[in-house]
C-alpha cells in the first residue's frame, strides 16, 4: 500500500500534495494516509480532524500524518489526536529529507510527533518541477507565490503559510511550458497574495511581468488564468495584458471583503470601496467582456446592518458575475476574534442574503451571453467552463478539450449550447 494524499483548502495545496504524494513515495513511506490541511475557517479544521479520526477507523493499520496550515498553525491540537503518527510543517512539507526523516521516526516508532519549524523564518519558495497531476485535471494551477506580508485582522493565512515569496520567473516559465508540452488546456497562475508577487526576487518584478513573460515565452499556452488578486495592487504591466492578450482569460477574482470603508479599515485592507468600484470600470473599459467575481465577509465584527448594505450594493456597483461570501468565522489569535462580534443567526442570514444576491448577479450574466459563441473548456462528460469561467452544461465530452459552441440559453446555474443539449 503506498501513500495517500487527502487535499482540504485551496489550489495551492491541490498542487503541494502532487509534490507530497511523489516525496513521499520516493522516501519509501507505506501504507501512509498524509492530511494536507487548511486553516481559513473553523469549520475547515474540525473536516481535517473528523477525516483523520473516520481515516483510521477506516485502515486502523495506516501511519497518518498530518500538514498544512492547521497542522503549523495548531500542530500540539493534532498532535494529542491518538490517531496521528506524525505532524509535518508547511513548508517542511515540501522537502525530500522530510519524508526521509517522517519514515524514519515511523519505523523506529515511539519519537518526537511534532515535525514544524518556523514558518516565519521561511525566505525562499523552492519551485518543485511537475510533469503533470495524478488526476489528469483539464486545469492544473501553478504556485509562484506564497505566504503574506500583510496582516488582515480576520487572517489567519500568514501564521500558516508566513511571509510573501516569489518562485523565479525563469523556474515559472519552464513550469508552465511543461505542462502546456503535455497538453493541459488552462493553466492557473496561483498564490496567496499573488499581487505582491516578485517583491522578494532581484529587479522585483511584478505578477504583469511575469504573466508577460510566461505568454511571450511559452506559445504552446492555449488559456491562461490568475488566480484571486488585490485589486490595489494590480500593476501596470498586467493591465496591459489584460487588455491586449485574448490567452489571458477575460475573467479576474477579487479580494474585496466589504463594501464599507469602517469595516475595511478595521480589516485592514488596502483598498476603499471607490477603489474596488474604480478598479473594475477600468477593467471593464480595458476588457468589456470581462467577468468579474469576488470574496466578501458577511458579518465581521462590528458590522452593522448599514454596513452590510453598503456590501450588497458593492454586487451591483462593480458589476461582479461570481460571489464567493464567507460567514465570519473568528479565527483564535486574530485580532478580529478579540473585535465585539456579530450575532451567529445576523451573520448566517447576512451570508444568504449576499448568496442570493450572488445568485441573481450570475442569472444577469447567464441571461446576457444568449446568442454568444464561446470557447468551452471541457471539465467533465457534464461540465465545461467559458473563457470567462461561466459554467456549460455537456453531454459526454472528452475532459481537457476546448470546443468552440454557440450559447442558445441558460438553466438559471448554467448555459447551455448549441451541439449539447443536457440529457
Ligand atoms: S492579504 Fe490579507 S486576507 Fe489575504 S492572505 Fe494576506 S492577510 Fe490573509
Amino acid at each position: 500500500m503506498s501513500v495517500d494524499v487527502v487535499t482540504f483548502g485551496c489550489r495551492l495545496n491541490a498542487f503541494e500534495s502532487e509534490v507530497i504524494a511523489r516525496e513521499a513515495e520516493r522516501a519509501g513511506l507505506t501504507d501512509t494516509i498524509v492530511i494536507n490541511s487548511c486553516a481559513v475557517t473553523n469549520e475547515a479544521v474540525a473536516q481535517a480532524r473528523q477525516s483523520i479520526r473516520r481515516l483510521k477507523r477506516e485502515r486502523p493499520g495506516a501511519r497518518i500524518v498530518v500538514t498544512g496550515c492547521a497542522a503549523q498553525t495548531q500542530a500540539q491540537t493534532f498532535a494529542e489526536m491518538a490517531e496521528v503518527d506524525r505532524v509535518v510543517g508547511n513548508d517542511d512539507k515540501m522537502r525530500g529529507e522530510t519524508w526521509r526523516a517522517t519514515r524514519a521516526a515511523l519505523d523506529v516508532g515511539g519519537s518526537e510527533k511534532i515535525a514544524v519549524a518556523d514558518i516565519m523564518a521561511v525566505r525562499e519558495m523552492a519551485p518543485h518541477l511537475l510533469q503533470g497531476f495524478a488526476k489528469g485535471l483539464p486545469r492544473v494551477f501553478v504556485p509562484v507565490q506564497n505566504g503574506c506580508d500583510h496582516r488582515c485582522t480576520f487572517c489567519i493565512i500568514p501564521y500558516g503559510r508566513g511571509n510573501s515569496r516569489s518562485v523565479p520567473m525563469g523556474a515559472v516559465v519552464d513550469q508552465v511550458r511543461a505542462l502546456a508540452e503535455r497538453g493541459y488546456a488552462e493553466i492557473v497562475l496561483t498564490g496567496v497574495d499573488l499581487t505582491s508577487y516578485g517583491a522578494d526576487l532581484p529587479g522585483a518584478p511584478k505578477l504583469g511581468m511575469l504573466t508577460k513573460q510566461v505568454l511571450r515565452h511559452v506559445p504552446e499556452v492555449k488559456r491562461l488564468r490568475i488566480s484571486s488578486i488585490d485589486s490595489i495592487e494590480v500593476d501596470r504591466d498586467l493591465l496591459d495584458v489584460i487588455a491586449a492578450d485574448a490567452r489571458l482569460m477575460p475573467h479576474l477574482h477579487l479580494s474585496l471583503q466589504s463594501g464599507d470603508d469602517l469595516i475595511l479599515k478595521r480589516m485592514k485592507r488596502r483598498h476603499s470601496r471607490k477603489d474596488a468600484v474604480a478598479f473594475c470600470a477600468q477593467v471593464r473599459r480595458l476588457r468589456p467582456d470581462i467577468a468579474l467575481g469576488a470574496d466578501i465577509i458577511a458579518g465581521f465584527p462590528t458590522e452593522s446592518e448599514a454596513m452590510f448594505m453598503r456590501s450588497q450594493e458593492l454586487v451591483e456597483e462593480c458589476g461582479l458575475t461570481f460571489l464567493h461570501v464567507f460567514p465570519y468565522s473568528p479565527r483564535p489569535g486574530t485580532p478580529a476574534a478579540r473585535m465585539p462580534q456579530v450575532r451567529g443567526e445576523a451573520i448566517k442570514q447576512r451570508a444568504r442574503r449576499l448568496r442570493a444576491t450572488g445568485e441573481a448577479a450570475l442569472q444577469r450574466r447567464l441571461v446576457s451571453e444568449t446568442g454568444s459563441t464561446r470557447q468551452v473548456l471541457i471539465e467533465s462528460a457534464t461540465q465545461g467552463r467559458t473563457e470567462h469561467f461561466l459554467p456549460v452544461a455537456i453531454n459526454g465530452e472528452v475532459p481537457g478539450v476546448v470546443l468552440t459552441l454557440a450559447i442558445i440559453g441558460h438553466d438559471g446555474t448554467r448555459l447551455i449550447s448549441n451541439c449539447h443539449r443536457p440529457a
